[in-house]
């Protein structure tokens, strides 16, 4: 096994999920997160592909309490924060992803809590992702008090086989 592997074993097992088996785990999820985390202020949420946990249970919790909710817009190499008061401030970016328009891209260097998807996080916390560094360049380059990841309990896994330039997570929040 190595990264490249590991990668398109992750990413069939979760193209084999229905939409039921993807809402339950995302609702459970956002409340142990809401319960962990919702008294901070600013937050760092994705947009779902191809089966990932979707954040928008925790987005439309957020929202209503009045927080501050960043998502990242791709650019390049890098990864641009915008301010999203509703789902009517993404539009489909970055192969198709829902990101926040150009208008609301803001340069921030602190988040309170930031959300992060990966395709499999081990037990050391460290994750995988698509294979493009995104998250590894932008965490090297932003304050966040809480990095936590969203997952089925089946992407844990004993090691993602990380370098050094790999980022961790704090946290990962499984069903
Ligand atoms: P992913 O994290 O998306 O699974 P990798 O960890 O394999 O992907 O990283 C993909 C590429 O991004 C690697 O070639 C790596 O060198 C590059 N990369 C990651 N982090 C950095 C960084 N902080 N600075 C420069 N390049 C980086
Ligand atoms: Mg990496």
């Amino acid at each position: 096994m190595n990264k490249q592997t590991l990668r398109s074993s992750m990413l069939s097992q979760r193209a084999a999920l229905d939409k039921a088996a993807i809402d339950v785990a995302s609702q459970q999820i956002a409340k142990v997160f809401l319960d962990r985390y919702g008294q901070y202020e600013s937050f760092l949420l994705y947009s779902p592909v191809r089966g990932e946990v979707d954040a928008a249970y925790i987005a439309q919790e957020l929202w209503q309490a009045g927080k501050t909710v960043f998502y990242p817009r791709v650019a390049g190499e890098s990864l641009l924060l915008g301010v999203c008061k509703s789902f009517d401030d993404l539009e489909a970016g970055y192969k198709g992803i829902l990101e926040p328009k150009l208008a609301n891209i803001i340069n921030c260097k602190h988040i309170d809590v930031a959300v992060i998807p990966a395709l499999a996080f081990d037990t050391d916390n460290y994750r995988l992702g698509y294979g493009k560094g995104f998250y590894d360049r932008f965490l090297a380059a932003i304050t966040i008090a809480h990095k936590v990841g969203i997952a089925y309990r089946w992407q844990i896994v004993d090691t993602v086989y990380p370098e050094t330039h790999d980022q961790r997570v704090d946290t990962v929040i499984v069903y």
